[in-house]
Order: C-alpha cells, then sequence, then structure tokens
C-alpha cells in the first residue's frame, strides 16, 4: 500500500543539532522550539492519518506515496497522495488546533485560539491543497495519464472546528475520510496492474528529497556556527578522550561518532562544503593530515585540485523506481513490473 516511507520531518531531526551549534541568546536559537513543536505536530497527525488509511477499506489495494516533494522552479510539497484505478487523490493534512475561520472562497484563514479567542492569520491550506492538485494534474499529463485528480484538506482531530467558506472543497476530520473516499467515482480509468507502475513513473519524477536552507530560514549566519564536537546527549563541547572516543565535559557521556556528527552538522548549517583546513579549524584538529584522514574515512566525496579540493556529502542513492507507467486506457496495457 504505502509505496515511500515518512519520515521525521527534516526540521525535527535537524533543529536540536541547530539548537547546539548557536550561541546561547541568539534570536535564531530562540525561534526553534517553536518550529520544532510545529513541524513535531505537523508529523503527529500525518502519521495519524496513515493509520486511518490502513484502517479504511478499498475496493482494491490503492498505492499511497507519503510526503512527496515538487522540486524548483516551483517547490511544492504533497502530505499524501493515494492512486487508484479510478483517481488519484491529495490529502494536505494539517493538524490545527482552535477554530478554522475560512472566508473568500477558502482563500484566506485564520485561526482562533480556543481559550484566548485570538485570531492569527495562516496560509490557508485550501491554497496549498488547490496549488498541489494542480501540479499533479501537469506531472500526470506529462507521464500521459488520464486520472481525475480529486483533493481534500483532512484535520486528523475533531476538536479542531471549521467555519466558513471553504470555496466547496473538502475540508474532513480524519475519521469522515472512509465516507469520502467512498462516494469518490470507483470506474476504472486505468489497468488496476498500472497503479504501483504509476506511483514508481511520480516518484521518479520528483525530487528525492527536500533542500532546507537553514540559514535563510533561521537568519543567521555560517560565521555564527559554534565549532568543535559536541555532545549527543546535551550539545556541550566534548573532548577527545582516545582513538575513538569522545566525552562530553558536563555530562560525560561517551560517543565515538563525535567527528562524524560534527562534519554532518557543517553540512547541513554551514555550507554543502568543506576544505580539509576549515575541517581542522571545525573539528580542532592538530594538522591538515589528521583533517583530510576523518574527511576520507567517512566517505565525503573529494572534489577539485589539490589546491582547492573540497569535499562534499555522498548522494543519497534514489528511491527504487522499479516499473514505468505507460499509458493507453482505452487498450488498458498492462505493464510488466520488475522487482529491484
Ligand atoms: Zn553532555
Amino acid at each position: 500500500m504505502f509505496l515511500k516511507d515518512r519520515p521525521p520531518p527534516r526540521y525535527v531531526e535537524a533543529l536540536p543539532r541547530l539548537a547546539h551549534r548557536l550561541p546561547a541568546g541568539h534570536p535564531a536559537a530562540a525561534a526553534i522550539p517553536h518550529q520544532l513543536h510545529r513541524s513535531a505536530s505537523g508529523f503527529g497527525g500525518e502519521t495519524w492519518v496513515d493509520d486511518i488509511l490502513l484502517r479504511t477499506p478499498f475496493p482494491k489495494p490503492p498505492t499511497v506515496i507519503r510526503d512527496l516533494y515538487f522540486g524548483a522552479p516551483y517547490p511544492n510539497q504533497i502530505d499524501t497522495l493515494i492512486l487508484t484505478a479510478s483517481y488519484c487523490l491529495v490529502l494536505e493534512i494539517k493538524n490545527y488546533s482552535g477554530i478554522l475561520h475560512f472566508s473568500d472562497g477558502g482563500r484566506r484563514m485564520e485561526r482562533e485560539h480556543h481559550d484566548t479567542g485570538e485570531r492569527q492569520g495562516f496560509d490557508s491550506p485550501i491554497v496549498q491543497l488547490l496549488a498541489a492538485m494542480d501540479d499533479m494534474r501537469v506531472l500526470l499529463n506529462k507521464i500521459g495519464c488520464p486520472l481525475p485528480v480529486h483533493g481534500a484538506v483532512v484535520l486528523p482531530h475533531a476538536r479542531t472546528l471549521v467555519r466558513g467558506d471553504t470555496g466547496g472543497v473538502p475540508v474532513l476530520y480524519s475519521r469522515a475520510l472512509r465516507g469520502f473516499i467512498s462516494g469518490l467515482p470507483a470506474r476504472n480509468v486505468i489497468a488496476e496492474e498500472q497503479v504501483v507502475a504509476l506511483g514508481h513513473s511520480i516518484l521518479r519524477h520528483l525530487a528525492a528529497d527536500r533542500v532546507i536552507d537553514f540559514q535563510k530560514a533561521f537568519k543567521y549566519t555560517a560565521a555564527d556556527v559554534l565549532p568543535g564536537v559536541r555532545c549527543s546527549s546535551c550539545g556541550r563541547p566534548a573532548v577527545r578522550v582516545s582513538e575513538r572516543l569522545h566525552r562530553c565535559a558536563r555530562c560525560s557521556t561517551e560517543f565515538s561518532d563525535g567527528y562524524k556528527r560534527a562534519l554532518d552538522d557543517w553540512f547541513d548549517f554551514v555550507k554543502p562544503e568543506i576544505s580539509v583546513k576549515e575541517c581542522q579549524a571545525f573539528l580542532g584538529m592538530k594538522d591538515r593530515y589528521a583533517a583530510r584522514y576523518v574527511l576520507q574515512k567517512h566517505g565525503f566525496i573529494a572534489d577539485g585540485s589539490t589546491n582547492k579540493r573540497v569535499y562534499r556529502k555522498n548522494k543519497e542513492p534514489l528511491a527504487d523506481t522499479s516499473g514505468s507507467f505507460r499509458c493507453n486506457p482505452l487498450d488498458l496495457v498492462r505493464v510488466s513490473l520488475v522487482r529491484a
């Protein structure tokens, strides 16, 4: 059923590390807890809906792709995409609390806090959904797939209330998804056997991963990033105690991956490449040879001639995209799937 994993959002994994790399009192550090809470809450809502989908009876098991990113020039994201032989369904999942007031045909939204009554403007999830549905139509057209595209905004929990004009766009509680899905057209537009291949074709056309510019998002500069190996528990500076081990000067935690984690922080929060000289300074190493040894040992990729050589992270391999979608809806051409 699920063709692609839903990894925890980049922010959930990365923001605690960024917090350890910024000086106390830096304005960017103050913004991190709020964003972390938002990301974790959004992720919780999305996995909740995954569970509901697993318990939803479909006439035939659908193919579900989670957490899809459309790359440049028009970056966009789809929380959940459901593919069947009859339709393509885009779900925009929003784990809001409070009362949502829609206006202007769903193009505007304000959220009212349950307790205080305070109202705050948000990007309307309906606008996001309609843009994602448009992008999906363009992509299906490019692939040559005639499936109609439907969409809904899904609120994981019924304690979120909805008021006003959504412009006819369904805004559903997750427990109502089953009824909504059973009301969608059931006539096959493509062959059942083509649905998984279509999922693979969609994955192949989209960006593999979301790239976040942390400096831009949190308004800090490379010079603000604290150097050195930091503790994996409390984030304080750690000292090297043996060939392999570092120990935290504050909480005494010992860990063996200190250099690797520090370099991951560099690539995520400073810049995507590092010279041997920069590595030596950032890790506080005694000489260039030790720095080069660490870069090579961890498999970073050397780029450029000796003088200007920098190291980069190895790109993650793309997801398995075996099988191709070939659509001839009249003949319902069968596609052979080759498992890797
Ligand atoms: Zn510590």
